[in-house]
């Protein structure tokens, strides 16, 4: 690939070409399982996955000027053939990091000279060539962006950004609180007392013909309207995967047993059920397996329960079912 030209300002993406949106393997706020080696996380970053590693990929790229707070094995000599970086930010950015993973050794010398001088090293730098992935060639650059509340979504704030995949919002199931099998089965719906729906939703992010995977969801939530009068009469906390919540609430959020099993992996198995009721009404941000919607606080009849996934270019996907509501 010729360098000689590159049109700084048009874009920012942290991989050649900058100015290109990137297709993403796993998203922020991603569920993550590799069992045996780990339970069930939130994956805290995006990854972007490319056809080619070293040596003949594209170059990953410094998404912002910054101080150069670590390298793993900045030095010629590389005892694993995996390096990384991490950029740490002051001014009006003060305390937010950046975080680029699982990188070919050894680093470029301008990242190098920026540690060892505890000098600035701009944007747009190039830092090194995406690792050979042992596993179904899912070579990729991981890459975390964090402020004071934590780890965020790093996809908000790469441009171009213009995502033609919208969210899809596969299938509805009712649930009794807390229940991983299909207690309210259709052809009819008929639910009663406190209730969990499980929607399994997905998207894809600048999918390529080689490299079409399914991510998380930016955001999702549920509605419930009176199926006669069309009137709202429930609408669920929206959950937001912007700032990626704290993995002790990833099987709270994701359901992983019975008949609504999660799985993500390396190799193209990704299947997500996300409990949209397990969200506190006053707080969207506190999750707990006590939530639900509690059916009865309507009056028995037939509703329409929606459930609505976001990604970060507000692309919106839905799926709606028919519900009986019988307590009495
Ligand atoms: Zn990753």
């Amino acid at each position: 690939m010729t360098l000689g030209f590159r049109m700084w300002g048009c874009g920012n993406w942290p991989m050649e070409p900058v100015d290109e949106a990137h297709p993403i393997g796993n998203s922020g706020g991603e569920f993550q399982y590799y069992p045996g080696y780990w339970g069930p996380y939130f994956h805290t970053g995006i990854d972007i996955v490319v056809d080619n590693p070293a040596p003949s990929g594209p170059y990953v790229l410094t998404k912002d000027t910054g101080k150069v707070d670590n390298v793993t094995y900045p030095g010629p000599d590389c005892p694993s053939n995996e390096s990384g970086l991490q950029l740490s930010f002051g001014g009006p950015n003060n305390g937010t990091t950046q975080v680029y993973a699982h990188l070919n050794c050894p680093v470029t010398d301008p990242v190098r000279t920026a540690f060892v001088n505890r000098t600035d090293l701009p944007a747009g730098t190039e830092v090194a060539q995406v690792i050979e992935w042992p596993e179904c060639d899912y070579h990729h650059l991981h890459f975390e962006t964090w402020d004071m509340s934590g780890a965020v979504e790093p996809v908000l704030k790469l441009f171009p950004r213009h995502d033609k995949d919208f969210p899809v919002v596969e299938n509805i199931s009712f649930t009794q609180n807390g229940s991983t099998i299909e207690d309210f089965p259709p052809p009819v719906v008929t639910v009663k007392g406190k209730v969990d729906i499980v929607a399994q939703a997905y998207d894809r992010q600048f999918v390529t013909p080689t490299q079409n995977h399914k991510t998380g969801v930016l955001k999702i939530r549920y509605q419930v309207s009176d199926a006669t009068t069309g009137n709202v009469v429930k609408t669920g906390k929206t959950i937001d995967f912007s700032t990626i919540p704290d993995s002790s609430k990833t099987t709270v959020l994701f359901r992983t047993a019975g008949d609504f099993v999660s799985s993500s992996d390396y190799c193209g198995d990704e299947r997500y059920y996300y409990v949209v009721t397990n969200v506190d009404d006053n707080n969207p941000a506190n999750f707990a397996e006590e939530f639900a919607w509690d059916t009865t606080k309507h009056r028995d009849g037939d509703y329409r329960v929606e459930v609505r996934a976001w990604d970060a270019s507000s692309n919106a996907g839905l799926k709606a079912k028919r519900v009986k509501i019988r307590n009495n």
